[in-house]
């Protein structure tokens, strides 16, 4: 499925009157007109030391392939880590070389060569970049924003250039998912990212009611136009949960939504949404489980029949009811409150 992307510009830096024109799917050097795709490049003279004297002294190495993240809407977060490593990569592997050549125009990096890597050409495009890292280049990917990889194309070039034995280092950047779940103020600690849930409303339920019993926070990407769908399909399908809608993070219109479904729908349906959108839903409330004396005394029974331990069948069964070992133990022993106490090493 592909999102659709805010038209919004990139804050706070406005685009210079100059800024490059490029075929999306063409290769480019941003800053230059578009030029003819280069297949085989003399291998990269070795570059002198600009990253001082710290862990970052050889950045960027030949033959390592950079995941580089890229600014979520504010330019003022690209790293001087991300900076070096784009303003001095052989080449930057990035989905549309027009957004990225404006990006890289924008944060003031010029000059550098740019090829299509999406969705459409991944197959095509890896055994070129494969060979860019064989033959000793310093090879940068980028999405359009945010982190390669992250509802983003990367991930398959990841793998194979671990494959081929090339080091791959990822270059921390911002990322919506990781933004908008600490700024949500829901449960952080263990979440579950579903990226883009099915655009269609009946597979995107089904999703759905999958994730019902989901107990870590969930965070989901939605395009604009389908937010306020996905608003109802979470009340019908969750109901009414804790919720905060990020839109717009770090930049100038930044807005959290929320706190609950219904009152991000209200809001929603008022306002429609525009911009980019990440929704971030608590998690379903524990089960507690029930306690039915008869029935976990005989699943206890049968365990023992079966050749465990007294101990063994109450942890077993714990495991599996959620109920308390010691409790269970208990029980099987019918003196509820005389649980001797655990042997050393016994965990
Ligand atoms: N790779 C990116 C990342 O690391 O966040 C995500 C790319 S995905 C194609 C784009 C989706 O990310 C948008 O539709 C939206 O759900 C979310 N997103 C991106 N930028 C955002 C922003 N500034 N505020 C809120 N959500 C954003």
């Amino acid at each position: 499925m592909e999102p659709v992307k805010s038209a919004e510009p990139m804050e706070p830096v406005e685009p210079p009157a100059n800024a490059p024109e490029a075929a999306p799917d063409a290769d480019a050097a941003n800053g230059a007109p578009t030029g003819e795709r280069q297949e085989h490049h003399p291998p990269p003279e070795p570059r002198p030391a600009t990253g001082g004297k710290g862990p970052n002294a050889t950045e960027p190495s030949g033959g390592t392939l950079y995941v580089v993240g890229t600014p979520i809407g504010n330019l003022e977060d690209l790293s001087p880590r991300c900076r070096r490593v784009l303003e001095q990569a052989d080449c930057i592997a990035c989905e549309d070389t027009r957004h990225s050549g404006l990006l890289l125009h924008r944060l003031g990096i010029r000059g550098r060569r740019l090829l299509s890597f999406h969705a459409h050409n991944e197959a095509a495009r890896m055994p070129q970049l494969l060979e860019a890292l064989a033959a000793g280049e310093a090879v940068a990917v980028i999405s359009d924003a945010g982190l390669p990889g992250i509802a983003d194309p990367g991930e398959g070039l990841v793998a194979a250039a671990r494959r081929h034995g090339h080091p791959v280092i990822c270059i921390p950047g911002p990322c919506a998912l990781t933004t908008a779940l600490v700024s949500s103020g829901l449960p952080s600690g263990r979440f579950c990212f579903e990226g883009f849930l099915p655009a269609r409303g009946g597979p995107r339920r089904e999703r759905l009611e999958a994730l019902a019993r989901e107990e870590r926070t969930l965070v989901f990407y939605e395009a604009p136009h389908r937010l306020v769908a996905l608003l109802e399909d979470l009340l019908s399908q969750l109901g009414n949960r804790p919720l905060q809608v990020a839109r717009e993070l770090t930049k100038r219109h930044e807005q959290q939504v929320g706190p609950t479904v219904e009152a991000a729908l209200a809001h929603f349906r008022a306002t429609p949404p525009l911009g980019e959108c990440t929704v971030v839903v608590g998690g379903a409330e524990p089960v507690t489980p029930c306690w039915d004396p008869i029935a976990l005394g005989q699943e206890l029974a049968a365990l023992v029949a079966g050749g465990l331990s007294r101990r063994e069948a109450a942890r077993t069964l714990a495991e599996r009811s959620g109920h308390s070992r010691r409790e269970l133990y208990a029980l099987l022993h019918g003196e509820p409150g005389t649980v001797p106490p655990e042997p050393e090493g016994d965990p």
